[in-house]
């Protein structure tokens, strides 16, 4: 039948970002389309099933979403909720059978992450995390120069991702319970990007946290400044904030060096090389190919691109940030 052809995707969490990207990205993509909603605001229902056509079927609550494992309508459960809540959405979701997208940052913890990849794996589905940078044409691009050594060994890596912003009030951005702050919403790109462009995992890992404006950022970071350490001595200078506009990452090698700048931009990623290369933005759907991608893993049964595993790596890291701002700001006291 039908669902030989596309795989059929739930949203949990209408929000900005399903709203804005995921909707719209699934009206363009071959091998999957929208079938599916999962939301606790009941006015948003009707908006929903007049715009995408989505049978009453098809819509759940929280409250409802573990029976999607009698809806065979549902091959794929992607959640979209504020960060905080991402383990126990995806683990419900993997416990209704559906293989798992959960948006970025993973959850908040390893521990959190380690509970994702256990269930899907006791539930025998698929787990991808949405980091849209990896399916990417430069950001692939740059990840074989790392590999290939094409401009020779990468020796350093700058890069930072942030918008300056403000958050009203009682927004889950703000909320460190939810997930907030700038290191868990946007450092996870710089950190990410400082993986996948070395290829390497780090050693060591250093972190400031701060805020300007503790009037809006009192339980969360506005900014986190942060120092990855790779094998080789090859150092990661990061940072990311929701008081500063930046998108870039510049890598440093023996024989060159290239950018992206912006790396992460909905509307593409564009760099040049130190020998006059450009690599112009990909018009594509950003979402839609990252979809596409991992939804024709899964008809395929291979192992999607970008597994909880990735996720996991870069919570480690954002922990181990937190972890040492904490720290310094003991020894000054
Ligand atoms: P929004 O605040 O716009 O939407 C979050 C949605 O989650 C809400 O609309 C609501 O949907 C649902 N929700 C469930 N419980 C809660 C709760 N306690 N508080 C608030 N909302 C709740 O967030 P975004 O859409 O911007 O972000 C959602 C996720 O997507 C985050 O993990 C974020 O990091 C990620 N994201 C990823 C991006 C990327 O480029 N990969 C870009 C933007 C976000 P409902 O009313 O339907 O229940």
């Amino acid at each position: 039948p039908r669902k030989k052809e596309k795989l059929g995707v739930a949203l949990v969490g209408l929000g900005g970002y399903s709203r804005g990207r995921l909707a719209p990205g699934l009206q363009k993509t071959e091998h999957c389309e929208l079938r599916g909603i999962v939301t606790g605001s009941p006015e948003k229902i009707p908006v929903w099933q007049n715009k995408y056509n989505i049978p009453d079927a098809n819509v759940y609550s929280y409250d409802t979403m573990h029976e999607l494992a009698n809806n065979d309508d549902i091959d794929i459960v992607y959640i979209v909720v504020p960060t905080g809540l991402h383990a126990k959405y995806s683990i419900r979701a993997a416990e209704a059978g559906k293989h798992v997208w959960c948006e970025k940052p993973m959850a908040m913890d390893v521990e959190e992450c380690q509970s994702i990849i256990d269930a899907t794996n006791k539930n025998g589905v698929q787990l991808s995390i949405g980091y849209r940078m990896q399916h990417e044409p430069n950001t692939k691009t740059i990840m074989k120069y790392a590999e290939e050594e094409t401009y020779g060994a990468v020796t350093g890596v700058k890069t930072g991702a942030g918008y300056n912003g403000s958050h009203p009030e009682g927004d889950w951005r703000l909320d460190a319970e939810l997930g907030g702050g700038a290191l868990y919403d946007m450092g996870v790109y710089p950190i990410n990007a400082a993986r996948y462009s070395t290829q390497m995992e780090p050693i060591a890992v250093s972190g400031k946290q701060s805020t300007k404006r503790p009037e809006m950022f009192h339980e969360v970071d506005e900014t986190t400044v942060f120092e990855l350490e790779f094998p080789g001595g090859v150092m990661a200078q990061g940072e990311t904030s929701f008081g500063k506009s930046m998108n870039y990452l510049d890598v440093d090698c023996t024989d060159g060096w290239y950018n992206l700048r912006p790396f992460q931009s909905y509307s593409g990623v564009q760099g040049e090389t130190s020998d006059g290369m450009q690599l112009p933005p990909d018009p594509n759907h950003q979402q839609a190919r990252q979809m596409d991608n991992e939804a024709l893993a899964i008809k395929e049964g291979r192992a999607p691109i970008v597994p909880g595993s990735e996720g996991l790596k870069d919570i480690r890291i954002v922990r181990a940030i937190m972890e040492s701002s904490e720290k310094d700001e003991a020894r000054i006291e």
